[in-house]
């Protein structure tokens, strides 16, 4: 989408993050015959990177299930779906196929598929998207910071547990690589066009992130995959559609901080989802929907 036709902010955040435990984002089975069995993700300079999409998906689930918790109970779909599962979508593609067809012919049927896809829409895919609805957001991959970066990767020796006997078979060692503790990664945010209270969940979810609480990548169970985000302030900018000219002529410094709006961000989410329960109550009152 063309940033002039619907220009209405535009939040850019720079952030850090430093893992703290071993990292471990794989990139399948090796093919050289020696090494590692299992090597981490590389870029073209073999450099270890976090793609964007896994932090993404891990943001996203952490999103949904603070929805999902705080949605009544029979509401919880509409507040956030289930995107891996067609069936349990906010819009199903039965649903869309059969809304399409109904509307065929008819006048504005594009304008109306659009309020519709709207107005059924949980808030998870609103903010991150649905194949109806594109994201608001993006999340570039986190490329490894060169200051801290050694060029070492871990390896750990793992056990294959028997499948007959569930137990650890002495027989069975596997070595996977790992990212080491300490490693750093720069990353960009961009949400375009958030409503604020949108902006507000986005930054609940990232908070999560902050302190620590999130996981990145696979044996979690194993201790690994602990990052923690901080964010450079003096790079991240809000720009709102006001401020579009000072932007263009110097995007590095229009704008305000997002440090000094995400407070007011968090409060607009709350009255929306208090708005949102209390329509739930008054939809329950009348005889519901
Ligand atoms: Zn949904």
């Amino acid at each position: 989408m063309s940033l002039f036709y619907t220009f209405e902010n535009r939040l850019v955040l720079h952030g850090l993050l430093k893992t703290t435990t071993g990292l471990r984002i794989g990139a399948g089975r090796s093919l050289q015959p020696t090494g590692t069995d299992l090597p981490v993700l590389r870029d073209a300079l073999g450099r270890p990177f976090v793609p964007g999409s896994s932090f993404k998906g891990v943001l996203r689930s952490c999103i949904e299930a603070l929805l999902r918790s705080l949605a009544r109970e029979g509401q919880q779909n509409r507040w956030a779906c289930n995107p891996l599962e067609d069936a349990e979508r906010c819009i199903t593609p039965e649903q869309i196929g059969t809304k399409k067809l109904g509307l065929r012919g008819q006048q504005d049927a594009d304008l109306k598929l659009t309020a519709w896809v709207t107005d059924n829409t949980c808030m998870a895919c609103h903010l991150f998207g649905s194949p109806w609805l594109a994201s608001h957001v993006q999340i570039r991959d986190w490329l490894v910071d060169e200051t801290f970066w050694l060029g070492q990767f871990q390896e750990r020796d793992g056990v294959a547990i028997d499948r007959d006997t569930e137990t650890a078979s002495a027989q069975k060692l596997y070595s996977y690589e790992v990212v080491p503790a300490g490693t750093a990664f720069e990353g960009v945010i961009v949400v375009e066009n958030g409503a604020r209270w949108q902006l507000g969940l986005l930054m609940a979810g990232l908070n999560e992130f902050e302190r620590g609480s999130l996981t990145l990548g696979g044996a979690s169970s194993r201790g690994l995959g602990g990052v923690q985000l901080a964010w450079d302030w003096s790079r991240s900018r809000y720009v709102a559609s006001e401020q579009l000219l000072d932007y263009l002529e110097d995007p590095e410094s229009a704008g305000q901080s997002p440090a000094d709006l995400r407070d007011d961000w968090k409060r607009a989410m709350w009255s929306k989802l208090t708005e949102m329960l209390s329509a739930h109550n008054d939809s329950n009152e009348t005889g519901g929907v």
